[in-house]
C-alpha cells in the first residue's frame, strides 16, 4: 500500500463517517420534527377541543346556594321570602355578568290574584337558537307547616345558579335561558288550573309573542338534590331529549341514580310539550315516599354531590344539542 492510496482510505473513511453523522443527524432531526409536530399537534388539538362543560359544574357551591336559599324559610307566591329570594337569584345572575329578566305577571288562583315572577337569565350565544334550562323557586304554601323545600324549590333553584355560571364563563353556540319559574305549586288542590302558574304563562305569552318558536328545547329539573338520588325516567318527556339525558348519565358512569323507574309527571314542562317544544323533566320522586311536602325537607336530606351529577348531566346534554347544531 502507497501512501497516496492510504491518504484516499482514511479520506473515505472520514467521508463514511462524515456521511454517517450527517445520515444520523438528519434522522435524529427528523424524529425531533415528527417529534416535536406529534407533540405539538397534541397539544393544539387539546387546546382546540375544550374541557368537557360538564366537568365545571361544582356540587359544593351549588349546595351554597341551596343553604342560603332555604334559609329565607317558606318561599309561597307573594311572600316576602320569596321577594328575597327572586333578588337573591337575580344577584347572583348579574354577579355572573349575565342578563336578568324579570317576567311579572298577576296568576288568576283560587285564593285570588296573585303577583308571581318568573327570573330568566339570558346567556347568549352563536345562534339564536335557544334552548331553556328550568326550574321552579317557589315553595308550597302549607297551613301550618314550616316548609322550606330545601329539595323541593331549594335544589332546581340551586342547580340553576351553577349551572348559568358555567355557561356564562364559556363560549356558547346556543343561546340559553335559565329560567325560575314562580307558582309551580298549588296554592289550594293540585289541579290544572291550580299549579305550574309561572310555565304556564311563559308558555302562553311566547307563542302570543312568536318567541315560541327559537325554543329548540326546554330541561327542567325539579328535586334532584335527595342525598339518595334516583332520578326517573319521566314518560310525558320528549323520547330523544330524554334519551341525550339518559345517554349522558350513562357515559358519567351515574347510571345507578338514574334508574328510577317510568313514570308520567305533570310539572313545568308539560305547558311546552302541549305547545311541541321538545322537552323533559329530570325529577326524582323518592321523597314522596318520605318528607316530600312536610317540614322535614330540609337541607340535612340534600347532598352537594346529587346537585353535582345532575348538573353535569344537564351539562353533557347540552353540549350533546350543542355538538348536533353544528
Ligand atoms: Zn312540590
Amino acid at each position: 500500500m502507497n501512501q497516496a492510496m492510504e491518504v484516499t482510505s482514511t479520506l473515505d473513511r472520514s467521508v463514511r463517517s462524515i456521511t454517517s453523522l450527517w445520515k444520523f443527524r438528519t434522522w435524529h432531526g427528523l424524529i425531533l420534527v415528527v417529534g416535536a409536530i406529534v407533540v405539538g399537534g397534541w397539544f393544539a388539538w387539546h387546546r382546540s377541543s375544550p374541557v368537557p362543560m360538564w366537568r365545571s359544574f361544582d356540587g359544593a357551591r351549588a349546595f351554597e346556594d341551596l343553604r342560603n336559599v332555604a334559609k329565607f324559610g317558606p318561599r309561597p307566591p307573594s311572600s316576602a321570602a320569596l321577594e328575597e329570594t327572586r333578588q337573591y337569584i337575580s344577584m347572583r345572575l348579574a354577579d355572573d355578568g349575565i342578563e336578568v329578566w324579570h317576567d311579572n305577571f298577576t296568576a288568576d288562583t283560587p285564593v285570588g290574584n296573585i303577583a308571581m315572577t318568573n327570573i330568566i337569565g339570558i346567556v347568549p350565544g352563536e345562534r339564536p337558537s335557544v334552548v331553556v334550562v328550568a326550574g321552579h323557586y317557589d315553595t308550597a304554601r302549607l297551613e301550618g307547616i314550616r316548609f322550606v323545600g330545601a329539595n323541593d324549590g331549594g335544589s332546581s333553584t340551586a342547580l340553576l345558579l351553577e349551572l348559568a355560571r358555567v355557561l356564562a364563563g364559556r363560549k356558547n353556540r346556543l343561546t340559553y335561558w335559565v329560567v325560575f319559574f314562580d307558582g309551580e305549586e298549588a296554592l289550594q288542590q293540585w289541579s290544572e288550573t291550580d299549579s305550574l302558574y309561572g310555565s304556564r304563562h311563559m308558555a302562553e305569552q311566547l307563542a302570543a309573542d312568536g318567541r315560541l318558536k327559537n325554543l329548540r328545547a326546554l330541561i327542567l329539573v325539579d328535586m334532584v338534590g335527595d342525598r339518595r338520588l334516583d332520578i326517573l325516567r319521566e314518560s310525558n318527556s320528549t323520547a330523544w331529549l330524554s334519551a341525550l339525558v339518559f345517554t349522558s348519565a350513562r357515559e358519567l358512569g351515574y347510571q345507578s341514580s338514574f334508574s328510577g323507574g317510568t313514570y308520567p309527571v305533570e310539572d313545568d314542562h308539560t305547558a311546552f310539550l302541549k305547545r311541541e317544544v321538545p322537552a323533559v323533566d329530570i325529577i326524582d320522586l323518592t321523597p314522596f315516599h318520605s318528607y316530600h311536602h312536610t317540614e322535614a325537607d330540609t337541607v340535612d336530606k340534600c347532598s352537594a354531590h346529587s346537585l353535582q351529577l345532575v348538573g353535569r348531566v344537564v351539562l353533557a346534554t347540552l353540549d350533546k344539542l350543542e355538538r348536533s347544531s353544528q
